[in-house]
């Protein structure tokens, strides 16, 4: 198969746009213009069902809504566009609204570290046993997710997390014995041509750091192109390379966004799979939990479940990060414990690999452990799954109670306590 994107400038090309009215065709080309907007061919003929289209969850999750900018929002770009109003006035209003929308949320800028005096803009190092690495080339996807938290990248063309010099990485993790696992991330690192693959992991491999001990990759290509594994025309040399750093006694994972089961059905995307597995490959799976998509506790269990069938690792549920689109996908703190228990409540042992649901924050990440009562005050009680001071994981703290909270800035402190027990020490870290 050959890959195809759609984006806002070709999108009526898809044959099957011809299921939307005009005035929905309309709809994407306003929040497109303003939230990032791509699909593939992969997606649009095997993943979306056009029969019911407007409730579909890979539709939503790749097609710009109407309802993820609000109202007036929505109005004034409409009225832009139909008015074909000059360009220049257009991108005013978009930069405008993207500044509302908390393009950098998580503070991602404290993360990057400044190193023999310069600040490596390539790396975020948030937690000591795992730095996070943006090579230049994979800071693309094959598709666009509309929840994506790293939208300001794409749409405005914000590279400044990203490094091409695979020497500075080497560099950097030799300094710092701590370093368990590099994480290549974008993007979607999965874009970059396998030579680039190479380059990287040959410069790790020459390096012979003992303490380096996993290599993994954040990737969404198994569910929008996992062709990549298989027929792309430099898939054989991939999976080669992958088999040689697993031979060399460095553990290889994919950590693979999966969003929905549909997304485990496909011919294509099992053969992928297979074929990662065959070839020492560990698969684990991440994805937040969004309205419109995955709110349904069923639809979790039937994605853990086809997950261990195929021979995937179900590792976190996240909640919908504070950035762009995130009212439209929030989903209540209460609501995303409810539906993990009930979702990890009909699985085995197996599948409960899976941590979560958890909120990467500025301090770490925060899991909602549950609701329960202390001293007869109702309580959300949290624990930090990561933490910038990796002496706070696995300690529980507690949160009063409140059914509409959707971000832990939205939690207060219970049982009469003025702040949570790691805030102190927080301000003193980014200070
Ligand atoms: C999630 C995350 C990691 C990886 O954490 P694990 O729990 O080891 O998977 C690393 N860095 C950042 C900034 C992260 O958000
Ligand atoms: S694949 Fe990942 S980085 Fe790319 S748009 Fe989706 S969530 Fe964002």
């Amino acid at each position: 198969m050959i890959y195809k994107p759609y984006s806002l400038h070709n999108f009526r090309q898809i044959p099957q746009m011809e299921f939307l009215s005009e005035e929905q065709k309309l709809e994407i080309e306003v929040v497109g213009t303003v939230l990032p907007f791509k699909t593939d061919n992969y997606v649009v003929d095997e993943l979306i069902d056009w029969n019911n289209f407007e409730r579909d969850p890979f539709f939503i999750l790749n097609f710009p809504q109407r309802e993820m900018l609000d109202k007036a929002t929505f109005n004034k770009m409409a009225s832009l566009i139909t008015g074909n109003a000059p360009r220049k006035t257009i991108q005013e209003e978009v930069n405008k609204i993207r500044l509302r929308l908390n393009p950098n949320p998580a503070g991602q800028e404290s993360n990057v570290p400044v190193f023999n005096g310069k600040k490596l803009s390539g790396i975020q190092h948030k937690y000591r046993e795992t730095m996070l690495f943006f090579p230049t080339q994979g800071q693309t996807c094959h598709a666009y997710c509309t929840f994506c938290f790293r939208w300001p990248q794409f749409a405005l063309n914000d590279f400044k997390f990203a490094m091409k010099e695979a020497d500075t990485l080497v560099e950097y993790i030799k300094a710092n014995p701590h370093i368990s696992d590099v994480l290549f991330t974008g993007g979607d690192p999965a874009v970059m041509k396998t030579k680039f693959f190479e380059a990287y992991f040959n410069a790790l491999l020459d390096a012979d750091i003992p303490h380096l001990r996993n290599i993994r990759i954040g990737t969404k290509s198994l569910a929008y192109w996992p062709y990549r594994y298989t027929t792309d025309d430099d898939a054989d040399d991939l999976i080669r390379l992958f088999e040689k750093v697993k031979k060399r006694g460095i553990n290889i994972a994919l950590m693979a966004h999966f969003n929905h089961p549909g997304e485990l059905k496909t011919e294509a995307v099992q053969k992928a799979v297979k074929r990662l597995i065959s070839a020492g490959v560990q698969i684990r799976s991440q994805s937040p939990l969004l309205h419109h998509i995955n709110d349904n506790s069923n639809v979790w269990a039937e994605n853990w479940r086809e997950q261990v069938k195929l021979g995937i690792i179900p590792y976190y549920m996240f909640i919908a990060r504070n950035t762009g689109a995130q009212d439209y996908f929030a989903v209540t703190l209460d609501r995303a414990w409810k539906i993990f228990k009930s979702a990890y409540n009909q699985v085995s042992g197996v599948c409960r690999t899976v941590k979560g649901p958890s909120m990467s924050c500025n301090p770490g990440k925060v899991q909602i452990v549950g609701v329960s009562e202390v001293a007869g005050e109702k309580v959300f009680v949290l624990n930090f799954l990561q933490g910038r001071d990796p002496s706070w994981v696995g300690r529980p703290f507690f949160a009063k109670y409140d059914p509409d909270a959707i971000w832990l800035n939205d939690l207060k402190p219970a049982l009469g306590e003025s702040n949570f027990f790691y805030e102190q020490a927080f301000l003193e870290l980014l200070a």
